[in-house]
């Protein structure tokens, strides 16, 4: 029987009424014929309030130990949905990600898939089980159970996409699809039926939460198509895959950059720093004599992170944004780059840097501008594309 792997996010299991309305789906996909893995979030802003609640007790929480506190979140709503799906008269049982074979590395935090070994999966599945799979979380070779990185539910869902053999995995949220802006800042922005897997991965690593970049890399890697679609709205979806993408840009946003200034010369020893520090390095730039880098400060302990960079000489500056656009072929459309650093100008958002690559262009700025940023270019380039 073929497999499917839906996947639902935190917004969709927010409360126990939205949860339930998830288990009817899922019982309709079951009793549709098709074997169904259901991949759960934590309920609403539960992550968030673990992580809260942590940084109560400590400013910078032992990696292992966040990872065992925020695991718990994803526990509770599979275990609920389980229960809401048995009441329903449909067999279910529910996998913590180490009961699911997903095995990592053994980065605390952000750790990655290394192996899935979906054996227990696939016993239930053959018992007519739906089977429901903690997200976000995995186990390492050492036993020492890890989390994927924020957003990473979206990842577990691939993996297993690929370990079970489906050729797609359905992402459950509360937009129906992928926007030419986040659809929450720009009232205007349009959806997109299409993205290649390199637009998506883009648009992700600049910021685009809608879907993880992590998820989409393994998805290009097994050739897993994504179907990206509102729990609550049937209707329109958004496919990532390999064969067409959408020729429109699209203008993403972030606001958790900090900008890292060195002499030339430190560079490689700060870079070197920074991977042991376990900070994101989203650029790096070295000119004359001066040389700079962009970090997350989403990272857990940035604060004392900070510090120790400091403390090696470092110059940092906090609360950087970024805004971005994507499109196919951008790096030879410096038109369209134009057009977006005029509009910043226009409304008096101060360019910091700018970066271009094949696909994308960003420009930093200051992190409380990022939302009029990311308007002030969806608007400048969607006048040019109607000219
Ligand atoms: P989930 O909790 O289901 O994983 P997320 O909150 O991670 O959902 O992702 C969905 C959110 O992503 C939407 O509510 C939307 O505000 C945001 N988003 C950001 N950029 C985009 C975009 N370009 N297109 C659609 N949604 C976007
Ligand atoms: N609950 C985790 C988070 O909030 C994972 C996910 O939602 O994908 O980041
Ligand atoms: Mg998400």
């Amino acid at each position: 029987m073929a497999v499917v792997v839906q996947k639902y996010g935190g917004s969709s299991v927010a409360d126990v009424p939205k949860l339930e309305r998830v288990a009817e789906k899922v019982v309709a996909t079951r009793a549709s014929g098709l074997d169904v893995v259901v991949v759960i979030s934590a309920m609403g802003k539960t992550t968030d309030q673990l992580l809260a609640l942590a940084h109560e007790v400590d400013a910078s929480p032992p990696r292992r130990e966040l990872d065992m506190l925020l695991t718990t979140g994803e526990r509770v709503s599979m275990s609920l949905l389980s229960m809401a799906i048995q009441k329903r008269g449909c067999d279910a049982i529910s996998f913590t990600g180490s009961q699911s074979g997903i095995m990592t590395n053994d980065r605390h935090f952000d750790a990655r898939i290394i192996e899935v070994r979906p054996w227990r999966i696939e016993d239930e599945l053959a018992r007519g089980r739906v089977v429901i799979v903690a997200g976000y979380q995995g186990m390492s070779y050492r036993r020492e159970i890890t989390t994927l990185g924020r957003g990473g539910s979206d990842t577990t869902a691939i993996a297993l996409a690929a370990a079970l053999g489906a050729d797609r995995a359905e992402i459950y949220s509360d937009v129906d699809g992928v926007y030419s802006a986040d659809p929450r800042v720009v009232r205007e922005a349009t959806h997109l039926a299409e993205l290649t897997y390199e637009q998506m991965q883009e648009m992700a690593e600049a910021g685009a939460k809608v879907l993880n970049s992590t998820a989409v890399e393994f998805a290009k890697r097994a050739r897993i198509a994504i179907h990206a679609r509102s729990t609550f709205d049937a209707g329109r979806e958004t496919v990532v895959h390999e064969s067409a993408g959408a020729e429109a840009p699209a203008v993403v946003g972030r606001a958790d950059l900090a900008t890292i200034r060195v002499a030339a010369e430190a560079l490689g020893a700060t870079l070197s720093h920074a991977g042991e520090l376990g900070l994101g390095v989203r650029e790096s730039a070295l000119e004359g004599a001066h040389a700079c880098l962009v970090v997350a400060t989403s990272a857990p302990g940035w604060a004392s992170h900070r510090r120790a960079l400091e403390a090696r000489g470092c110059s940092v500056e906090e609360g950087i944004g970024a805004v971005s656009v994507v499109a196919p072929e951008l790096g030879a459309k410096p038109a369209w780059m134009a057009a977006a650093m005029d509009a910043l100008a226009r409304a008096e958002i101060p360019l910091l840097g700018a970066h271009t690559a094949p696909l994308r262009w960003t420009g930093r700025i200051e992190a409380r501008r990022v939302d009029d940023a990311v308007r002030a270019v969806h608007d400048a380039l969607g006048r040019m594309a109607e000219r």
